[in-house]
């Protein structure tokens, strides 16, 4: 183990603990080769440059990371001018995407303290590790050196599976309400305990989240659905009344409808994307929506006639339940088509998203012979 100073008042001072791939066994090979790539040409023009976050933090419980993200001193022009394939975005919080094919790399550059944990002005990488959430999330791993640094401890927390926050008590939740979900989405994940001290402020301050807006939450909702651990990490948001924040229709459901929340957490624990056994095309969102859908249609009231303002009803009946996520558009009808589907009924998309056709399936035509019988 090899430690990073910096000069205080004259004196070396430890500042980090710097491992070596022997220490962090973290592979190589599991590093992605744009995230490299990114990294490795802005060191080449001399910027320190960093693989962070989550990426590091899955890595390091051997969980395989959903993207990897950047850190470094470089500016965002500066940036720019190293990256070719790379566009500046966000008007406010300034970020680079870097653009391999269809797979995007987000770099950032190292943010301030100046103001608070979640200011804009860029600063210096041991300011840049204070404004982040918790010391799992805080560690810093250099793919071309194969070297991990660590500031505040998070390789030891991890070890001892605990979420430890790195930002003072007295802000954290304050400045960003929405981190008590990532505290409780991490411990989920990794099948670890909340500690009880954050258990606590949490429960104090979970009223903070009805400020936080749609977008926001859309955005968190979003990751947590499409992760493999939907059902642990939702459960645990239930326990701590968390939630209702994010989907009060449906937490309201699984307070009073027992035989409801246990279909709803075998259907979030099913495929998040892609393509099912038997052919059905399965969206992100279908967990979500599938068991209300269920138990709020009616699908014999279907009928040709009646298709067009059945499917609009839908619609409604959908949006309002997964309020205040508001996902795009078409993707909510994708996910209610694949519904549609499971149910016999297609659905044609036409030219523009709000027209529609709809084709009697086996199972509608089976309920109009039932009913003639
Ligand atoms: P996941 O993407 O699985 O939710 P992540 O840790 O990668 O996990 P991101 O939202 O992608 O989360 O953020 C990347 C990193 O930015 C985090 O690991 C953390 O260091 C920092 N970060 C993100 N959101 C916050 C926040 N609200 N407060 C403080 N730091 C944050
Ligand atoms: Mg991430």
């Amino acid at each position: 183990m090899r430690y990073r100073y910096s000069q205080k008042n004259g004196r070396a001072e430890k500042q980090a603990v710097i491992y070596s791939q022997d220490e962090h066994h973290i592979q190589f090979s599991d590093i992605d080769g744009s995230a490299f790539s990114v990294c490795s040409m802005l060191q080449k023009v001399g910027y320190e440059t960093y693989i962070v976050g989550g990426a590091v933090r899955d890595l390091l419980l051997k969980r395989k990371p959903k993207d990897f993200d950047i850190a470094t001193e470089a500016r965002p022009p500066e940036i720019k001018r190293v990256i070719r394939n790379s566009r500046l975005i966000g008007r406010r919080f300034k970020l680079v995407h870097v653009f391999f094919g269809q797979k995007i790399i987000e770099v950032s550059t190292f943010r301030s303290i100046k103001d608070g944990t979640i200011g804009n002005t860029f600063g210096k990488i041991e300011e840049d590790v204070m404004r982040r959430d918790f010391t799992m999330n805080a560690l810093f791993y250099d793919p071309v050196k194969q070297l991990l640094l660590d500031y505040v401890g998070g390789v030891n927390d991890i070890r001892a599976k605990t979420v430890k926050p790195i930002i003072p008590a007295g802000v954290i939740f304050k400045e960003d309400p929405v981190r008590m979900i990532r505290a409780v989405k991490y411990c989920a994940m990794a099948g670890w305990t909340l500690p009880a001290a954050l258990y606590s402020k949490i429960r104090s301050q979970a009223p903070l989240l009805e400020t936080v807006s749609p977008s926001r939450l859309t955005e968190e909702i979003t990751k947590i659905i499409k992760s493999s651990s939907a059902p642990e990490i939702i459960k645990s948001l239930e326990d701590l009344n968390l939630f209702k924040y994010l989907q009060p229709a449906a937490s309201a459901l699984i307070k009073s409808d027992k035989a409801f929340a246990e279909k709803y957490f075998t259907s979030l624990a099913a495929p998040t994307e892609g393509k099912e056994k038997d052919g059905r095309v399965v969206s992100y969102l279908n967990g979500l929506i599938e068991d209300y859908l269920e138990l709020a249609t009616d699908w014999s009231l279907f009928t040709e006639k009646t298709a067009q303002d059945f499917y609009k009803e839908t619609f409604k009946k959908i949006r309002a339940f997964i309020q205040p996520m508001n996902p795009p558009r078409a993707e909510l009808e994708g996910a209610i088509r694949a519904i549609f589907t499971k149910q016999g009924l297609t659905v044609k998309k036409l030219r523009l998203q709000s027209r529609f056709s709809m084709r009697r399936g086996s199972r509608l035509v089976k309920n109009e012979n039932q009913k003639d019988q």
